[in-house]
């Protein structure tokens, strides 16, 4: 068994707000966010990042994919939103099960990522 933080909240072992869960994917809000809407998407099973997918996950990430929207407008996020996914070190990833932020709220977040100076 995993004792990856997010394979402990899918199981519950680890208490979360969750928003939803079915057979394939569990979605939380993050502990820490950075929107006034912040949660995340995640596969149930345990998958590290990006990096480190295969063909057994296609189904689940299409579904996180297709879930997106409809989980976002149940938060309230009618006119949009943003989704990330940071990958690997240089993606600033923090935690090594793939997850999918969903970020919103009731005004623009403004542009991605800040232009470094020239
Ligand atoms: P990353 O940088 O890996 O894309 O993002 C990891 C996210 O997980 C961060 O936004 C962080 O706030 C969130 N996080 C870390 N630990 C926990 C936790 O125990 N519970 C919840 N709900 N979110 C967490
Ligand atoms: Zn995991």
């Amino acid at each position: 068994m995993s004792d990856c933080i997010f394979c402990r909240i899918v199981r519950g072992e680890i208490p979360s707000k969750k928003i939803y869960e079915d057979e394939e994917i569990f979605a939380f809000h993050d502990i820490n966010p950075i929107a006034p809407v912040h949660f995340m998407i995640v596969p149930k099973v345990h998958v590290g990042s990006l990096m480190d997918v295969d063909p057994s996950h296609q189904k689940a990430l299409g579904h996180i994919l297709l879930k997106a929207n409809e989980l976002a407008r149940g938060q309230g996020l009618n006119e949009g939103f943003r989704t990330i996914i940071n990958t690997g070190r240089i993606g600033h990833q923090e935690v090594y099960h793939l997850h999918v932020h969903i970020l919103g709220g009731p005004e623009p977040l403004g542009s991605m990522l800040k232009r470094r100076a020239p």
